[in-house]
């Protein structure tokens, strides 16, 4: 069952990590120009998890809270030694966590199903088809 597997994320350090059982909710991929920055990459890719599906999170780290476009916040938690950001929450989405797709170092991972900022994405990324695309978080 899908339902019981367990995925542990990372940073590269190693001392903030966070274990999840289950599958996300939904995983997102966003082009915007804060995800482009915060990441150091072309886009950012994160499995939305409730908050019930913690099974550990745990070790320092820092928060950022960012402005978003839609008047709300993004929560970052990074870590305060290696700099690797490893989850964030928005208060579009109360009781949910999103955890960067990255830090689980697994290829097994499922594929982003929402888009968000299409219109943003660099031109040589070739973006899944018939996904979910909003010009923003829905
Ligand atoms: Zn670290
Ligand atoms: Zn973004």
């Amino acid at each position: 069952m899908t339902d019981e597997t367990i995925r542990k994320a990372q940073c590269s350090c190693g001392q903030f990590s966070v274990t999840v059982r289950g599958d996300p909710e939904w995983v997102n991929l966003c082009n915007c120009h804060d995800c482009q920055r915060r990441t150091g990459s072309a886009f950012q890719i994160a499995g939305f998890f409730r908050e019930s599906q913690i099974i550990e999170n745990t070790g320092e780290r820092t928060e950022f809270h960012r402005p978003t476009q839609e008047g709300r916040t993004m929560d970052l938690e990074f870590c305060p030694v290696c700099g690797v950001s490893v989850l964030f929450r928005l208060k579009l989405r109360p009781g949910m966590m999103a955890i960067h797709a990255g830090c689980f170092a697994d290829t097994g991972f499922p594929a982003p199903d929402r888009i968000w900022f299409a219109h943003r994405a660099h031109p040589w990324v070739v973006l899944p088809p018939g996904k979910n695309m909003t010009p923003a978080p829905d």
